[in-house]
């Protein structure tokens, strides 16, 4: 029974990763974090550990979008967050489930590689998020990497990537943490010309479904109503946060703590 005090529901287009550290899994449990309630529809199966990917596997179209229609027909979406998508056919499969959600705020998260380097797409899948999907999202939440494949600029600046990209798009939140200065400079550069600095000390270690975690808590924020700018900063901090308290239970990346230990008692 829908009871009025229902969390938003964020319908999450994304890979599994059966790491548990990253995709559907990292979006759900963040999602649970900010008090939302994520409607995970599957759009590819990977096979990987906590230290690479060694396969993957998009899912027919059909059943994409027989998924998502389920959902969409039965409960309100306050937002939707897209991870991997693993082929350009799937960028056109999620530009007709947006069809049947205008208005709806769209986070882009521009998956095309996992954590420890290995392909989780190619690069045509970010060319067509680029020229097709990104004119329906809010905001895409490229690292430094991915902004330069988006960009077609192997070594471009964030500043040099966001002049490339922002006619495409509204909002780009290009993040710093594959870099190796000591603080990480996260860039909000914003389609009306402001520009937003967010910095936060470097932990160490490098982590597995980092950019799903943020993705996933900014288009919770954006589904609880918090205005864009505060939204990016609270989804910012909280990754954080989940990023120092990282627990590292294979032999590779740390995966994000996302649920406090202490969240069944
Ligand atoms: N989505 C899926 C299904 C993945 O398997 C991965 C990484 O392995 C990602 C997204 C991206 O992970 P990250 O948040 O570390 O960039």
């Amino acid at each position: 029974m829908k009871t009025p005090n229902s969390r938003p529901v964020v319908l999450c287009m994304s890979g599994h990763d059966p790491s548990g550290g990253a995709g559907l899994q990292a979006d759900i449990e963040a999602l649970l974090a900010q008090g939302c309630h994520a409607a995970p529809t599957v759009t590819a199966l990977t096979v990987q550990d906590t230290v690479d990917v060694s396969d993957f596997r998009v899912l027919d179209r059909d059943w994409v979008l027989a998924q998502a229609r389920a959902v969409i027909a039965d409960v309100p979406i306050a937002a939707v967050k897209l991870g991997m998508l693993g082929s350009v056919e799937m960028v056109d499969t999620v530009l007709e489930v947006m069809s049947l959600l205008p208005g709806v705020p769209l986070v882009c998260d521009p998956v095309l590689r996992a954590g420890g380097g290995g392909a989780l797409g190619k690069d045509e899948v970010g060319y067509a998020l680029r020229e097709r999907l990104f004119a329906v999202s809010s905001i895409a939440t490229p690292n430094l990497p991915e902004a330069r494949i988006l960009a077609e600029l192997p070594d471009g600046t964030a500043d040099e990537c966001a002049a490339k990209l922002l006619p495409y798009i509204e909002n780009l939140l290009i993040t710093g943490g594959h870099g190796d200065e000591a603080e990480v400079h996260n860039r909000l550069y914003c389609r009306d010309g402001s520009r937003h600095d967010f910095t936060c000390p470097r932990l160490p270690g490098s982590y597995h479904g980092s950019g799903c975690t943020l993705a996933s808590t900014l288009a919770g924020r954006l589904a609880l109503g918090e205005e864009l700018v505060s939204a990016v900063r609270t989804a910012l901090d909280y990754t954080w946060r989940t990023l120092r308290d990282a627990e590292s239970p294979g032999h590779g990346q740390y995966i994000p703590r996302r649920l406090p230990l202490d969240f069944c008692p």
